[in-house]
């Protein structure tokens, strides 16, 4: 037999992001959902100049569009 007993958990959820090309928070509707957008996180591998960093940001949809006609191959 085993008994419970309920206990507390402190946990971190996500409150606010902001798009790294233009500095808007990203909107959320009227169920706290985020509008939304591009995250990328990257770590950089032993064949880079940056093994074991880190990178990650995030992106709005308009800043995508703008972002992707510079690509010179399109997607
Ligand atoms: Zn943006």
């Amino acid at each position: 037999m085993r008994k419970y007993k309920k206990i507390s958990v402190e946990k971190e959820i996500l409150e606010e992001v902001y798009c790294n090309i233009c500095g808007q928070k990203i909107k959320k509707d009227n169920h706290e959902h985020f509008e939304d957008y591009l995250h990328v996180e990257k770590v950089w591998g032993y064949n880079s100049n940056k093994d074991g960093k880190k990178d990650d940001f995030d992106i709005c949809q308009h800043c995508y569009e703008k972002w992707i006609k510079t690509f010179k191959i399109s997607i």
